[in-house]
């Protein structure tokens, strides 16, 4: 059985490696400029373990209490993102386990983050709404973009990567991450070093490399359905 999930995980790996690459290919972009992130929430530590032995050091979740479990559990060498929705009261807990935290949205969840980074810088990404009605799901409305970042850059101990965004429901990827591109650049004009774009998931990441993705969040693509 386990044997067979091993194989399972390793196929899939490889099968979503090709599509990055072939996406990199089209997009005339550098493979070694997009960084794969396995989104391993509601999945077991054996299977992270799998990828672990397969060279994956970058791991996604959406939940403090069963992330923190599952890190105390795996190499010290992990790096591991923080995407889920923020709440005050994790915040804490998760600046303790996380190096990357993807979705920051408001001001005083930096603060914080900033406050309880101590000395250890935490990168985070600003997660940018791409909703008709922007923040209706998370993510910064893209009016509010430029004044949160400004803020943010104040701060101690915070390294600010570059945005983050999840395709909204009602429009395709497509044009959506088209959109994304287009803030994304009027963003770096301003926040050159923050250069990042943290975009894609199982569904759209072929579409977020065209659009300049550097990051993507892969999870059921790669781990199956939840
Ligand atoms: C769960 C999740 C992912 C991964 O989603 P899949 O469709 O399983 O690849 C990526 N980003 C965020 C913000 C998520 O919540």
């Amino acid at each position: 059985m386990s044997l067979d999930r091993k194989a399972e995980i390793a196929a899939n790996l490889s099968m979503v490696r090709e599509k990055i690459n072939a996406a990199a290919i089209q997009s005339k972009r550098n493979l070694s400029d997009i960084n794969l992130i396995v989104v391993s929430k509601t999945f077991p530590v054996s299977d992270i373990q799998y990828l672990y032995d397969l060279g994956v050091r970058d791991f996604g979740e959406n939940r403090d209490q069963e992330a923190s479990s599952k890190v105390s559990q795996l190499p010290k060498d992990v790096n591991w993102h923080f995407q889920g929705q923020i709440q005050s009261n994790k915040l804490k807990s998760i600046t303790s386990w996380a190096s990357y935290i993807h979705s920051v949205d408001q001001f005083k969840y930096a603060k914080m983050i900033s406050g309880f980074a101590a000395e250890k810088i935490k990168s985070i990404f600003l997660q940018i709404s791409l909703d008709k009605i922007p923040e209706i799901r998370g993510g910064v409305d893209p009016a509010k973009l430029q004044e949160l970042a400004s803020q943010i850059s104040q701060l101690p101990n915070i390294n600010l990567m570059g945005l983050m965004a999840v395709a909204p429901l009602e429009e395709g990827a497509d044009s959506a991450f088209a959109r994304l591109a287009t803030y994304h650049q009027e963003f770096v004009k301003n926040f050159p070093e923050a250069k990042y774009l943290s975009a894609g998931m199982s569904g759209d990441y072929e579409s977020a490399i065209l659009h300049g993705a550097t990051h993507i969040r892969i999870g059921s693509s790669i781990l199956g359905n939840r």
